[in-house]
C-alpha cells in the first residue's frame, strides 16, 4: 500500500495578515500569484528557529509552497523564501505603512474570481515602486494603488464626463465637485440643481491630480507628495470613493496611526495651524 502523493502547490505570494494561532503556530492570508487568495497554517512559525517564521510577515513577497486541498479552508504552508529586487531599499516608517495598508484593504476587499490574479499583479507593482523609488513620500504611489483596486472591483470614479449629465464640455469649468455618490465629477451646471451636494468641491487642480493617478503609471507625483493640503484632500476623496463603493472597505489602521503620528509632531502640528 503507497502513500498517496499529497496535492501541493507552489507559487509567488504576496502576506496579507497574519494571526497567531495555538502555542507557536500562525495563520496568515496570502494572495499568490497562481490560485489568488489561500489561506494558511503555519505549523511552529512563532518559534525563534522556524524556517516558516520569515515567510509569515505582512507585506512580504515570498515565494510559497503549499497543500492545495480545494475540499479545506485552511492550507498547510510547508516552505518557501522570501524574494526581493535587487533594487529593494528597506522601507522607512512612511512607506512601511503604505504598504500595511496596502495590504489591509485587499484582506478584506478582494474583488474574488479571476480578477484577484490582477490583484496580485497590482500589489507587486505597487510593492515595487515603494521600494525602489527614491523620490516622494508613497502617498501618490498609495492613491495610484487605491485607484487600481478600484478599477478591479468596476468602480472607476468618472474623471471625464458630469457623472451626472453625462457631458464632456462641461467638466473643465469652475465649480465642480467630486461625489462618491454619484460616481465620480459632477459638473457646475448639476452642482446649481443640486446634483452632488453630498460631494467635496473640486479644484481644477485636484482633477489633474486624479486623473493623472488613475493613468496607471505609478509615477511618484511631486504636485501631490509635495503638497500637504493637495496630499490630504485627494486622500479624502479617494477613502470616500472607497467607503461607497467597495464593500467590507475601512480606514486601514496603518493610515490612522500615519495621521496620529503626523498630529503629534509639534512640528508637523505647527505646520497644521499655519495652514489655517
Ligand atoms: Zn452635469
Amino acid at each position: 500500500m503507497g502513500v498517496l502523493p499529497r496535492p501541493t502547490a507552489a507559487s509567488h505570494a504576496i502576506v496579507l495578515r497574519t494571526w497567531p494561532t495555538g502555542e507557536t503556530s500562525v495563520l496568515a492570508s496570502l494572495l499568490t500569484a497562481d490560485h489568488g487568495y489561500v489561506k494558511v497554517i503555519a505549523k511552529g512559525a512563532r518559534g525563534e528557529r522556524s524556517v516558516l517564521r520569515p515567510l509569515v510577515r505582512p507585506g512580504r513577497l515570498v515565494d510559497v509552497e503549499f497543500s492545495l486541498r480545494p475540499d479545506r479552508e485552511l492550507q498547510y504552508l510547508k516552505g518557501g523564501q522570501i524574494l526581493e529586487d535587487a533594487a529593494d531599499q528597506p522601507l522607512d516608517l512612511e512607506r512601511t505603512a503604505y504598504l500595511l495598508a496596502a495590504v489591509d484593504i485587499v484582506d478584506r476587499c478582494r474583488p474574488g474570481d479571476e480578477r484577484d490574479l490582477g490583484l496580485f499583479d497590482l500589489c507587486r507593482r505597487f510593492r515595487r515602486v515603494l521600494s525602489s523609488s527614491a523620490s516622494g513620500s508613497g502617498a501618490s504611489q498609495f492613491y495610484a494603488f487605491e485607484m487600481g483596486l478600484l478599477n478591479l472591483h468596476g468602480m472607476t470614479p468618472e474623471l471625464e464626463f458630469c457623472a451626472q449629465c453625462g457631458e464632456p464640455d462641461a467638466v473643465d469649468d469652475r465649480g465642480l465637485r467630486f461625489c462618491a455618490a454619484s460616481g465620480g465629477l459632477i459638473c457646475r451646471r448639476c452642482v446649481a440643481t443640486g446634483a452632488g451636494a453630498a460631494g467635496r468641491p473640486l479644484d481644477r487642480d485636484s482633477l489633474a491630480a486624479l486623473r493623472r493617478l488613475a493613468a496607471d503609471t505609478f509615477d511618484a507625483d511631486p504636485d501631490i507628495d509635495g503638497d500637504r493640503l493637495r496630499r490630504r484632500e485627494i486622500g479624502i476623496l479617494l477613502h470616500r470613493f472607497m467607503t461607497y463603493h467597495v464593500p467590507m472597505y475601512r480606514l486601514p489602521a496603518a493610515l490612522d496611526l500615519l495621521r496620529k503620528r503626523r498630529t503629534d509632531d509639534p512640528r508637523a502640528a505647527a505646520r497644521e495651524s499655519e495652514a489655517r
